[in-house]
């Protein structure tokens, strides 16, 4: 008898992680249930696999009860704002994602006797006072911040993971995912690449925030996607943190998109938004032994690729 598909359930899977994860999980020769409340989500990101048969799309918010018909393997929950500006605009959504979301795929994952992966952020860490982050450093987090919403969700989301996977044996897995990069981020989210990009191919200035020196290391969706790929078929359970260790200041990070993006723009400066982290770098020694992963994307090969995309969302200003 021929071996069924994998069936695969992805939360946020018309993100921009969740819809390369879709992409991925096809290309592999499973079938994709694909929710998104499209908050930040975008049915663009997904419009390529609409006619795809073994490709599902459901608008529905995880916050509320999850019903799937029939068999699920593997139940990844990426649903979720994932940029500070967001969680500004969507606090209690964010926190209703990582808390009841977590939850009801927690859920989902037991009845069906899925394998489960959460997303969490290297958010968990906080503003750290550990550097490199290593998965065994419990974080330094403001609760009461305005990140507080994220990071806190995100924590009880491990926890939640932790309590289904010792209580009710459900084979639940947790990543640490560091920034990531790359084609199909929301042009205005507010992060970092896609503001430093959209501003160059605009001729504006791009808007450094504080004096530039806190640092970030940024991770090709491609290096990512293949890491969760590896750690949902591997038999660890983690925390294990992905994300590319290749460490830039903010500043270095803005003169790289000037040099790449042939613009005018020039730099200004504006004031730092409250509990922005000042150093972020990923240890992935684990992800290394374990997964036998680490990133093979250089920024400045992603960052060429990300800009030739926004180029394209701008179809007057196309060379
Ligand atoms: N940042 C900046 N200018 C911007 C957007 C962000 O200087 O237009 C800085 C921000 O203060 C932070 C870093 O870039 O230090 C990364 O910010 P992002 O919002 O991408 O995500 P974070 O890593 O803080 O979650």
């Amino acid at each position: 008898m021929a071996k069924r598909k994998k069936i695969v359930v992805i939360t946020g899977g018309a993100g921009f992680l969740g819809s390369h994860l879709s992409d991925r999980f096809l290309k592999d020769g499973c079938k994709v249930h694909c929710i998104d409340n499209l908050i930040t989500g975008n049915m663009n990101n997904i419009k390529h696999l609409r006619k795809n048969k073994d490709f599902t799309f459901k608008k529905h918010d995880v916050s509320k009860e999850i019903k799937i018909t029939g068999p699920v393997d593997y139940v990844l929950h990426f649903a979720s704002p994932a940029s500070p500006v967001d969680y500004l605009n969507y606090p209690i959504q964010t926190m209703k994602v990582g808390s009841l979301g977590t939850l009801n795929t927690l859920g989902l994952a037991k009845l069906k006797k899925a394998r489960y992966l959460i997303a969490s952020t290297s958010e968990v860490y906080g503003d750290p006072q550990v550097h490199p982050q290593k998965e065994d450093y419990w974080g330094h987090v403001n609760p009461i911040g305005p990140r507080g919403v994220y990071d806190e969700a995100k924590r009880f989301a491990e926890a939640m993971t932790m309590a289904y996977r010792r209580y009710h044996k459900v084979d639940a897995k947790i990543i640490r995912i560091f920034n990531t990069y790359g084609p199909r981020m929301r042009i205005k989210d507010g992060r970092v690449v896609p503001n430093f990009i959209d501003q160059a191919l605009n001729g504006k200035n791009l808007t450094v925030y504080g004096n530039g020196k806190q640092t970030r290391s940024f991770c090709y969706y491609s290096d990512l996607v293949d890491g969760i790929a590896r750690m949902i078929r591997s038999r660890y359970s983690g925390p294990v943190n992905l994300g590319n260790p290749d460490e830039f200041t903010i500043l270095q990070f803005a003169k790289l998109v000037l040099k790449m993006a042939d613009t005018k723009s020039k730099i200004v400066y504006k004031s730092l938004p409250v509990d922005d982290p000042k150093t972020r770098q990923p240890n992935i020694a684990l992800a290394k032994k374990l997964l036998r992963w680490q990133p093979k994307v250089k920024l400045e090969q992603g960052l060429a690729d990300t800009i030739e995309w926004f180029q394209d969302q701008y179809p007057a200003k196309k060379k």
